[in-house]
């Protein structure tokens, strides 16, 4: 059950609430939000949680009490009907646009990134992605450039009008991250990191979550959860693929993914094709799908000479195929009733 308090309800009204929720014997977690405040109460049987929640509409200060049958709260449809719109430095995901976010897999070099970004810009992309701290399976990989990389990444994109996002790996980092970024992702092998989520739960940008390459959707909104429940709402999902018997492709790109979590939750839904399928011909079919079956945005690895990128080169377009496929979605987008966003002229 989440209690929303009336916006400017005083610590002392919030005090009184939630003692009288403990004293029925639930346990709260509150959520101090930009001028709302919400308690969100588990614990106790639906049929009593009913009864408590009657009694607390009553309560001068609190707007509103909704009972939510699903272990996530406020990143579920029960508590929001209507889709979440993320404001990303002024770009909307989640609205009737279609957003499309694009560039390699790892800053290379500063010449690679602002020779993506244009093309890509032009293409018209909005938002440029790109590891600066890079997770591997192999402890021999490269691990990304750093600071150094987050500083070639906000000036291409700065360069070009585009927004950035951008892993952080460690709570260490998280503030050095928000520095430069516009969206924190969170990588597939950290979706359940906790110490990570509630960290960037704490930030004031956008997250970008990635789907634990073997998560289920409700551990997926679960660790969304943990984000809000740190009073950052502003969370994209992203669907990247995941593990199953099929070895042709690096991962199974799950589409049922995009409109089954869009009915459990509210959240926008963002689709990876590129870690999705692992191969490069794959990547645009997948994305038109993505756009037809209901995706927010798409995130897709570009690189300008693919077949010798530091990482990913074999699921990364050529901006030349990046542009071909531009034009398709934009078809796509509007076949389907939805618009692609594009870089405001500048
Ligand atoms: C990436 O976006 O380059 C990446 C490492 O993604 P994932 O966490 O989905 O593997
Ligand atoms: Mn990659």
């Amino acid at each position: 059950m989440v209690i929303v308090m009336k916006p400017g309800a005083p610590e002392s009204a919030v005090a009184e609430v939630s003692e009288h929720l403990e004293a029925l014997g639930y346990i709260l977690h509150v959520s101090r939000g930009v001028g709302r405040t919400l308690i969100g109460a588990v614990g106790l049987p639906e049929i009593d949680k009913a009864a408590t929640a009657d009694s607390l509409r009553g309560h001068d200060w609190v707007e509103d009490v909704v009972l939510i049958s699903k272990p996530y709260k406020f990143v579920s449809r029960e508590y929001q009907a209507h889709d979440s719109v993320v404001d990303v430095a002024g770009l909307p995901v989640g609205g009737p646009g279609v957003v499309v976010m694009a560039g390699p897999c790892t800053v290379e070099s500063e010449e690679q990134v602002d020779d993506v970004a244009r093309q890509v810009a032009a293409a018209g992309a909005t938002v440029l992605r790109g590891g600066a701290y890079k997770p591997s399976t192999s402890p021999y990989s490269f691990h990304g450039l750093g600071e150094p990389g987050l500083r070639i990444l906000r000036g291409a994109a700065d360069r070009h009008g585009l927004r950035v996002v951008t892993e952080v790996m460690d709570v260490r980092r998280v503030d050095e991250v928000a520095r430069f970024a516009d969206i924190l992702q969170i990588g597939t092998r950290n979706m359940q990191n906790y110490d990570l989520l509630r960290e960037v739960g704490q930030a004031r940008k956008p997250v970008m979550l990635k789907r634990g390459m073997s998560a289920k959707y409700e551990e997926w909104l679960l660790a969304a959860e943990y984000i809000a429940t740190q009073g950052n709402a502003q969370i994209l999902l992203c669907e990247r693929g995941i593990r199953t018997f099929e070895t042709a492709t690096r991962n199974t790109l799950d589409l049922n993914a995009v409109p089954m979590v869009k009915s459990l939750s509210h959240l926008p839904v963002v689709v990876d094709p590129s870690h999705g399928t692992g191969r490069r011909d794959l990547v645009a079919p997948m994305s038109l799908a993505a756009v037809a079956a209901g995706a927010d945005a798409l995130i897709v690895e570009v690189h300008p000479d693919p077949d010798h990128a530091v990482k990913d080169g074999q699921q990364s377009q050529t901006p030349g195929q990046f542009a071909a496929m531009m034009v398709l979605i934009a078809r796509v987008a509007e076949a389907v009733g939805r618009r692609l966003l594009r870089p405001e002229p500048r």
